[in-house]
């Protein structure tokens, strides 16, 4: 059985949703806490709190799971991202990006024919024609900044070769790093309010932690080409990848953290058993738990 993982944020008490892709990626570790790692995704110092971690590794214990231990805990590991962005940084492929949300908005408002990508219109670019000590100089004078990623270099260093990766369920799937230019542009690979950023951390620990097969929500597919380019840039493994879909209600919509009543304590508290629990979500039939809230 491959080597799989779960990797939550402790932003808030885990779902349904949350066990639903626990227990996917534990299915696919032959539900063996040998090949099953849990991973701490907390770079995010504001959001992420300590009893929201505390709070997920009971949970996914009381639905059955074990993992290697210890887990580990991205925010122990800044010193590791900060030198995978050092390598980037002297290959040329990151620049400083100091615009804020608004400048963003303001420069797109200004420019019609600025290109839309998945997530939304491109970045601009702003920031990317500065000269050194134009850099240099906003730097030492404290303006706070993001590293993004130089999809241009990128190419010049990648060439234009096609990336292929493989998904359990939609099968082969490739990208080209001009299509990841168009479709998500000079994406953060550090973020001003924390030294790091999801596509960077998860990429480098993916390899690090030597994962075989990555199971997560489709909601992360598009991310995954991403993530591909970074493998291309780093000389990182390309692991397998399961996009499993997303637990919804009755209205197709789906589990969130702000639906408080259905998180797993909760669900533990009105005395369900896990096991039952996942004869629900299995034969998506979550009225009773949802009908038993209201
Ligand atoms: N930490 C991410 C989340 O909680 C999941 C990342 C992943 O599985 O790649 O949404």
């Amino acid at each position: 059985m491959p080597l799989t993982r779960f990797a939550p944020s402790p932003t808030g008490y885990l779902h349904l949703g949350h066990a639903a892709s626990a227990w996917a990626a534990w299915d696919d570790a032959g539900q063996s806490g040998e090949n099953f790692i849990l991973r701490i995704e907390d770079i995010d110092r504001t959001r992420c709190l300590p009893e929201f971690e505390t709070a997920t590794l009971e949970d996914l214990a009381w639905i059955g799971l074990t993992w290697q231990q210890p887990a580990r805990r991205q925010s122990d590991h800044f010193s590791d991202y900060r030198k995978t962005l050092g390598e980037l940084q002297n290959r040329n492929l990151l620049y400083p990006c100091f615009c804020t949300r608004k400048d963003i908005e303001q420069e797109i408002a200004n420019s019609p024919s600025a290109p839309h990508g998945i997530d939304g219109p491109i970045y601009p670019g702003t920031c990317k024609h500065f000269s050194k000590s134009e850099r240099n100089d906003k730097i030492a004078s404290g303006h706070p900044y993001a590293l993004r990623l130089d999809m241009e270099e990128a190419i010049r260093q990648t060439g234009t070769k096609t990336l292929y990766w493989y998904d359990r369920i939609k099968g082969q799937q490739s990208t080209t790093p001009e299509l990841l230019m168009q479709s998500v542009g000079d994406v953060v690979l550090a973020r001003k309010d924390t030294p790091a950023s999801y596509h960077l951390c998860v990429t480098h620990d993916d390899a690090l932690q030597q994962i075989l097969l990555i199971t997560r929500g489709e909601d992360l597919f598009h991310a995954t080409h991403c993530h591909r380019l970074l493998q291309e840039l780093l000389g990182y493994p390309v692991p397998e990848y399961h996009h499993h879909s997303l637990l919804t209600d009755k209205n197709g919509k789906r589990f969130a953290k702000r639906d408080k009543s259905l998180t797993l304590r909760e669900i533990r508290n009105r005395g369900f058993q896990p096991e039952s629990l996942r004869r629900m979500i299995e034969q998506n039939s979550l009225d009773e738990l949802i009908f038993t809230n209201q």
